[in-house]
């Protein structure tokens, strides 16, 4: 029997077996440089024609959820995905806020919805990648899994593991927000802080990772973060009722997250379900946009980040090379937000709608804003911003937008002095 999928490399297109470990392509991966996005991020490839087969066109895509997409998912069976409800999470539909003081006429009436992944069971859109490669490490008998994180990805790991009885060890620079440290530690994870950068955490994973045979979860090294990320893709599509929004708005660090959702709509594509790929709008903070601020440069520079939403302050962008071959592809579109923007962005999302999102995802809400206040949102059209993490997991980035009042004696009078 042919191979269910194989991984191809996005850059010499060489092709690898998908029955074993495999992170870069090595051909490609040998001639990486430090400061420079990695070379070699391989691509999860199906046999699209072979799927096509499963069922009549019409009745494909319910085909493929009533098993779980395991035909486009690089897992033998479903038994080990976590019991956690990772995904599956809520797409709301928010009349308010798109009706709500626009002054160009004919962009109030577009539609929008908010995709909430902050209801992943670590309270990020992480846990989409830490799924597939925890039960990628269960059917092939790893127990230890380790990744270099500035948080989220690492708390997520840290969680995922702990519901599937693995060890997760979890290198971090030192100064990743209290939450998420915390968070790591109650999942009882390894926590080993460095005396360094993500990066220097990237290196010494992948050192350890090479050296002890525990399987690598580092976000784009290794190709099933990006596979696993696209499942937000057959949600939305299927929450739309079978149709594409024409646009959606995603937060851009390393660009795993952009990859994966193109991937996912790719997929579709390549099955004959859709037949366009929506819009997909890369947002990054002014401080930290080394991803949008090299499409067009031929020499990568890479300026150093200093941005409120540290989940998409990146310096070298990890997965840039196929996030910028997919922006070209499919005429995907970029946007820069302020931390200003971010920070009043922040409130007007929980006060218009009741979900607290962490900075990061706050971004791709401003980002909409942006456009919607530059008239580029036609009437009508269906648009969706991904909120990719929790607001619990970093509060102390908002604390400057809030006023914490003082405390009254707990009477009446005081009460109603309180309120004029
Ligand atoms: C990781 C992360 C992102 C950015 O994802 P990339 O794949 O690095 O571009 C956005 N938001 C949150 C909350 C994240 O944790």
């Amino acid at each position: 029997m042919p191979e269910k999928f194989h991984f191809e490399c996005i850059d010499c297109n060489a092709a690898y077996p998908g029955d074993a470990i495999i992170y870069l392509c090595p051909a490609c991966e040998a001639l990486n440089s430090a400061g420079l996005p990695p070379r070699g991020v391989l691509k999860t490839v199906y046999q699209y024609e072979r799927i096509r087969g499963l069922s009549p066109p019409d009745k494909l895509f319910e085909q493929l959820e009533q098993h779980h997409f395991l035909p486009l998912l690089p897992l033998k069976g479903i038994d080990s995905w976590p019991i956690l409800r990772v995904g599956d999470t809520p797409l709301y539909k928010v009349e308010n806020v798109a009706r709500e003081q626009s002054e160009k006429p004919g962009s109030d009436d577009f539609e929008l919805y908010l995709k909430d992944d902050s209801q992943n069971p670590t309270f990020s859109f992480k846990d989409r990648a830490s799924a597939l490669v925890s039960a990628w490490a269960r059917e092939n008998g790893i127990l230890t899994l380790i990744a270099a994180s500035t948080g989220n990805a690492g708390s997520s790991l840290a969680g995922i593991c702990a519901s599937q009885g693995q060890r997760a060890i979890i290198i971090v620079p030192a100064a990743a927000p209290l939450a998420k440290l915390t968070q790591i530690l109650m999942y009882g994870a390894v926590l080993v802080p460095v005396k360094g950068t993500y990066d220097d955490a990237f290196d010494l994973s992948v050192q350890i990772s090479g050296k002890h045979g525990y399987y690598n979860r580092n976000t784009a090294y290794n190709p099933l973060t990006i596979e696993g990320k696209k499942s937000v893709s057959f949600e939305i599509y299927r929450q739309l009722h079978q149709q594409i929004p024409d646009r959606i708005f995603i937060p851009v660090g390393d660009g795993v997250i952009y990859s994966g959702v193109c991937k996912g709509f790719e997929d579709l594509l390549n099955l004959g379900l859709i037949d366009r790929m929506p819009v997909l709008v890369a947002v990054q903070a002014n401080g930290s946009s080394n991803l949008i601020n090299n499409l067009k440069r031929t020499v990568f520079e890479a300026k150093p980040s200093k941005t409120i939403a540290d989940s998409i302050s990146v310096d070298v962008p990890r997965c840039f090379h196929m996030t910028a071959a997919y922006m070209e592809k499919y005429q995907g579109e970029s946007v820069m937000v302020s931390d200003q923007e971010i920070l009043e962005a922040a409130l007007q999302l929980s006060h218009s709608t009741g979900i607290f999102s962490e900075p990061a995802a706050v971004a791709a809400y401003a980002g909409m804003l942006k456009y919607r206040e530059q008239g580029l949102i036609p009437a009508r059209s269906k648009n969706v911003v991904l909120l990719t993490g929790s607001g619990l997991k970093d509060l102390s980035a908002v604390q400057s937008s809030i006023h914490m009042p003082a405390p009254v004696e707990p009477d009446l009078v005081s009460f109603e002095r309180m309120m004029v």
